[in-house]
């Protein structure tokens, strides 16, 4: 047997191995989940008992989608109750391994991840973290697990610029939070966590780093956040999608500053271009209709744009009332978010010359007036 075939076939080997490891560590994930929450329901005292009446219950799930990918999410309750907790996904070669973003950074959520590291994913040489964006559902869980794993982190120097910048709880769109006082402290414990986030490598458009024999690149993908970045497998044409394409529903693009409608849209056409096999997204499941999902996604905003416009054109002339008609039903929690799609796709027809917009002293509503 010549060197090179015996090493591939102890990658192979290996492969099978970690393969064999994600499966049993998906029923010992579930397991232990379920011992957790029957011990919590029973108040007993435990390793397991992590979660009591004043916690949150837990979720978790590690989820092998393909031989080098693994899906592991400990669900939180957040700020919706129907969208899905932000994915950790883990790339793998053989041993080596590296974690696309990392998930809340709440104590339960790292002791489930641990639990995971130290048990049946211990194999698993995790050297890199890569985060998507700058978002605390995506960051904030990497401060202690680069230091559980002894990883890098890395993410674009832009969204670790705003990483590093405090945030308002009052002004940011991401803390769209309800009136719920345990939910508030959860989020501010989030917060501190993604703000004390060592980053070691930056990466910027173009540039890679390796997982096993895979080669990893960064595409920066502006939009949701302005440092968003996609990770590209080249190898398996696997993307990482980030908060860009959603494995549920369509992605928050807020208005300028934070958020840019036109480089969103540009962003997805990058994306398309790649020719993905596999997305694998921030929040919600795979997708393998890649080229569809992107069309649809297209359409959605310019189907907005349309209703938009009918919309002012039927004089309603604040982003408060569009808002209002496009979304009559949506919670409160989730008003904020909505006023800032509403103001995103306005801000990107402003800047096209369709819409004409007047600020007023009185507070935040505009006036918006069609120019042609
Ligand atoms: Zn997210």
């Amino acid at each position: 047997m010549t060197k090179k075939s015996k090493a591939r076939k102890s990658v192979k080997q290996a492969k099978k191995t970690a393969a064999k490891a994600a499966e049993k560590a998906q029923k010992t994930v579930r397991k232990a989940t379920a011992a957790a929450a029957e011990g919590a329901k029973r108040g007993k005292k435990g390793k397991t008992t992590k979660a009591d009446d004043t916690q949150p219950k837990i979720e978790t799930f590690a989820r092998p989608i393909n031989d080098n990918l693994l899906q592991h999410v400990v669900v939180v309750r957040q700020f919706s109750r129907t969208f899905p907790t932000s994915n950790v996904w883990l790339l793998h070669d053989g041993n080596e391994a590296a974690l696309i973003d990392a998930g809340f950074g709440d104590d339960l959520s790292i002791e489930e991840r641990r639990k995971f590291f130290e048990g049946d994913g211990s194999n698993f040489n995790v050297g890199t973290i890569a985060f998507t964006h700058h978002h605390f559902d995506h960051t904030s869980g990497g401060r202690r697990l680069r230091e559980l794993l002894r990883a890098n982190t890395a993410i674009n120097p832009i969204d670790e610029a705003l990483l590093h910048t405090p945030i308002d709880p009052s002004v940011s769109g991401n803390d769209d939070l309800p009136d719920d006082k345990e939910l508030a402290e959860r989020a501010a414990v989030w917060r501190d966590e993604a703000f004390n986030t060592p980053i070691d490598v930056p990466l910027m458009d173009g540039e890679t780093f390796k997982v096993g024999g895979l080669t990893v690149r960064a595409v920066h993908t502006p939009g949701h956040t302005a440092g968003h970045n996609c990770y590209f497998v080249e190898e398996t044409l696997t993307l990482f999608t980030g908060d860009n394409v959603l494995g549920v529903g369509t992605s928050a693009i807020g208005p300028p500053p934070n958020g840019d409608m036109q480089a969103y849209l540009d962003s997805l056409v990058r994306m398309r271009e790649l020719q993905s096999k596999l997305f694998a997204p921030g929040h919600g499941p795979t997708i393998s209709a890649t080229d569809a999902k992107i069309q649809e996604l297209i359409d959605h905003r310019a189907t907005r744009d349309r209703q938009i416009i009918d919309l002012i054109d039927h004089g309603y002339a604040t982003d408060r009332q569009i808002r209002r008609a496009l979304y009559p039903e949506i919670q409160r929690g989730l008003r904020r978010a909505a006023s800032g799609q509403v103001r995103a796709h306005l801000a990107r027809m402003v800047g096209q010359g369709i819409v004409r917009v007047d600020e007023t002293d009185e507070g935040k509503t505009w006036s918006v007036a069609l120019t042609k």
